[in-house]
């Protein structure tokens, strides 16, 4: 594969491959843009049947990291890592030491976190190699679950979809169907019910179901989520729930979930602006994970979490008014307004302000003293 020409179209600024054969570490890095700060993404550990696939995959999701940072207002970059493997049998203390050790010779570049097929565990290890990683223990000043917080983001989404959608924002007064109730989703749906709000749930797990109903939600089929009649369509589950299929089936006037790539393809945002349902993108509303990582680095605290998640109400708003300047559809108004500010930042760093500057001839011809 010509890496150059692929990248050349994804405009990533740098990929490294690391290699540790003992360790039988195969892993690649992906700087995506680090305008705004240090590539900051996940590692992911999965049994690619390709080195190809690992490629494409680490690409794509470190570009995704580019926008969500650049959305959320963070002054970070996008990165992502990838390790070639099975989670299940092919983890080691020497495999993740190894990697830790590539992460710091990047010298702060990328910092990576746990995504799947990583736990606290393997990133216990990276941690003793360096320090440019997140998602550690709590005893280390990590962050801990970052699903409250997340589902706390989400209900600032759904606020700002309200207002957009009847011009008010009051969460009580509207209908919810909430697509699994995980981590994120049963947090959700208890901040919907202290707003009283009438939800209606449904998940592959049982057990889930019946807590939410426990806390006043009624539950329907799998499918029948689909078909309710609720306000708002939140979908915490799964990605591509918003195709072809499904949305001639909807009376929502408003999607605002959690889950990552919610539309199954860009025509699918397209069609719900048609039919006049407000969407609000995926990955505004769900920054809340990225948020609380985030704060690791700067020593964490819990207040300062709350008051960042809050503003994803405004992120969501601004793209809301940035669909409409420009006439484009929110999933599109998203994207834009990240390619804005990585622009306006860009160039903010522009004028040189007189930190120390590197002459590399003057060191060189200096006088040799004995
Ligand atoms: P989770 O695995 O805890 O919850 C997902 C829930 O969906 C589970 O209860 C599962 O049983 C249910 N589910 C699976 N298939 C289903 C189906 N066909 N129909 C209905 N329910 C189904 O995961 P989570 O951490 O709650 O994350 C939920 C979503 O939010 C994911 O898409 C995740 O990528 C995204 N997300 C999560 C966070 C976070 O902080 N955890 C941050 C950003 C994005």
């Amino acid at each position: 594969m010509a890496v150059f020409e692929t990248i050349g179209v994804s405009e990533h600024e740098q990929v490294v491959y690391c290699h540790n054969k003992e360790a039988g570490l195969k892993a690649i890095i992906a700087i995506h843009n680090s305008t705004l700060g240090p590539a900051l993404g996940g590692l992911r550990m999965w049994p690619y049947a390709s080195e190809a696939d690992a490629l494409e995959d680490v690409l794509r999701l470190s570009r995704g990291m580019t926008y969500k940072a650049a959305v959320a207002g963070l002054n970070l970059g996008g990165g992502k890592a990838v390790i070639i493997g099975d989670p299940r049998s092919d983890k080691s203390e020497v495999l993740f030491r190894a990697f830790g050790r590539f992460i710091d010779s990047m010298n702060g570049r990328y910092i990576t976190a746990e995504d799947v097929g990583i736990d606290v565990n393997d990133m216990e290890f990276v941690f003793q190699e360096t320090n440019n990683c997140v998602g550690v223990h709590q005893v280390h000043g990590g962050s801990g679950d970052p699903s409250p917080f997340t589902a706390y983001g989400t209900l600032q989404g759904i606020r700002a979809a309200l207002q957009r959608r009847f011009e008010n924002e009051e969460i009580g007064q509207y209908s919810y169907a909430v697509q699994g109730v995980g981590h994120v989703g049963m947090e959700l749906v208890k901040l919907l019910r202290q707003h009283n709000a009438k939800v209606f749930v449904t998940d592959i797990n049982d057990e889930a179901v019946a807590a939410a109903v426990d806390l006043g939600c009624e539950a329907v089929g799998l499918d029948d989520i689909f078909d309710v009649d609720a306000d708002v369509f939140s979908p915490t589950a799964l990605g591509a729930v918003i195709n072809e299929q499904t949305i001639p089936r909807f009376r929502f006037k408003i999607v605002c979930g959690a889950a990552n790539n919610q539309l199954a393809n860009d025509q699918c945002g397209d069609e719900l602006e048609k039919r006049g349902i407000v969407y609000a993108p995926d990955y505004a509303v769900n920054a809340g994970g990225l948020m609380n990582v985030s704060i690791e680095f700067e020593g964490y605290n819990r207040e300062r979490v709350e008051r960042m998640m809050r503003t994803i109400y405004y992120s969501v708003s601004k793209i809301f008014q940035i669909a409409d300047r420009d006439g484009i559809p929110s999933w599109r108004a998203a994207d834009r307004m990240a390619e804005e500010r990585i622009a306006a930042i860009g160039k903010l760093k522009g004028p040189f302000m007189g930190r120390a500057h590197r002459f590399p001839g003057r060191e060189r011809n200096a006088p040799i003293s004995h």
